[in-house]
């Protein structure tokens, strides 16, 4: 079952990840969604953090670097609505809000808002997930 995000105009997880050959650190990353968490790469040396997933670090070059689970929690930077999608995969979608989000661990990510946001405000994280158990993090106002 797709517990996707009725009602809202967002994409769900099985639309989202249909058709996608996800490997490596992509394939772990939406697992991870699909357990509900947010994760990030950080450098074991320097503590840049690193967003998408990486095993290089791309501030000082270290292999040290560890998958961290994020507390979810961010400010909006920039924001901007999805009238109609012209990708196929989301074409029962829209209109739906794109946003990037500074998380509170210091990465950005690109994500999309459920509900009304607008920049400056606190955001948290919360999951759609499709019939193998794998994630597509969203944000959605802060109460
Ligand atoms: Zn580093």
């Amino acid at each position: 079952m797709d517990r996707g995000i009725s009602g809202s105009g967002l994409p769900s997880a099985a639309e989202r990840l249909a058709g996608l050959n996800l490997r490596g650190l992509e394939s772990d990353f939406y697992e991870a969604a699909g357990k509900g968490r947010l994760v990030f790469s950080r450098c074991r040396d320097c503590g840049r953090a690193m967003f998408p997933l990486r095993n290089i670090c791309l501030n000082c070059g270290s292999t040290a670097v560890d998958l961290v689970d994020s507390l979810g929690r961010g400010v909006v930077q920039s924001i901007s609505t999805v009238s109609r999608s012209p990708h196929p995969a989301f074409r029962s979608t829209g209109p739906y809000q794109v946003a990037i989000v500074k998380v509170d661990e210091g990465f950005n990510i690109l994500s999309n808002i459920d509900g009304e946001c607008t920049i400056d405000q606190i955001v948290e994280v919360a999951f759609t997930t499709d019939d193998e158990g794998r994630g597509v993090p969203y944000f959605r106002s802060s109460a």
